[in-house]
């Protein structure tokens, strides 16, 4: 039997994660960019020190390819920033043994699963996920274009809003 929702599992288990909102979108919305790195560069202190970040994660042209090449993706709400990362790879996780073989998951922020990352080949792979912006994404662009709001914050201590995509078939 066809599941009239094939999705709803997931979008239950990220809600009972403590995820605010599930929205499964057409990859086509998502949006890359060259400057997008160039922020991480001129920015970031994590740059060059993760394997999950520049210059060391996808580049904006590679990941465009890479979402070109499937037809259905997940983007997820939330504001726990700590937690997007686990989040989207234990949902990806559960995806692939269910039959979806080429999902993948984008988490949020530089890989902190080490007290330093060996920048050598990664002790943990099967974990460790770049986040979108690490990987040439327009957060704000493709949220807006999904219907979320999402304005910068002149108070970092404020709620902030944060995504984690699944690129699913
Ligand atoms: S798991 Fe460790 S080695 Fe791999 S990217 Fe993250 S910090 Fe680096």
């Amino acid at each position: 039997m066809i599941s009239a929702d094939p999705f709803k599992k997931y979008a239950e288990a990220l809600l009972e994660k403590g995820v605010l909102s599930v929205k499964i979108i057409e990859p086509q919305t998502i949006e890359t960019a060259p400057w997008v790195a160039f922020k991480c560069q001129f920015g970031c202190p994590h740059y060059g020190k993760n394997l999950c970040c520049p210059p060391h994660a996808p580049t904006y042209e590679q990941t465009r390819k890479i979402i070109d090449s499937y037809q259905t993706a997940l983007l997820f709400h939330t504001h726990e920033r700590q937690r997007v990362t686990e989040m989207a790879e234990e949902t990806a996780k559960l995806m692939f043994f269910d039959g979806y073989y080429k999902v993948i998951a984008f988490g949020s922020g530089p890989c902190t699963l080490c007290k330093e990352c060996t920048l050598q080949g990664c002790i943990n792979p099967a974990k460790a996920k770049p986040s979108m912006e690490a990987c040439g994404i327009d957060v704000f662009q493709t949220v807006r274009n999904n219907g979320y709001e999402l304005n910068t914050l002149a108070d970092r201590q404020s709620q902030s809003d944060n995504f984690g995509l699944i690129l699913i078939y």
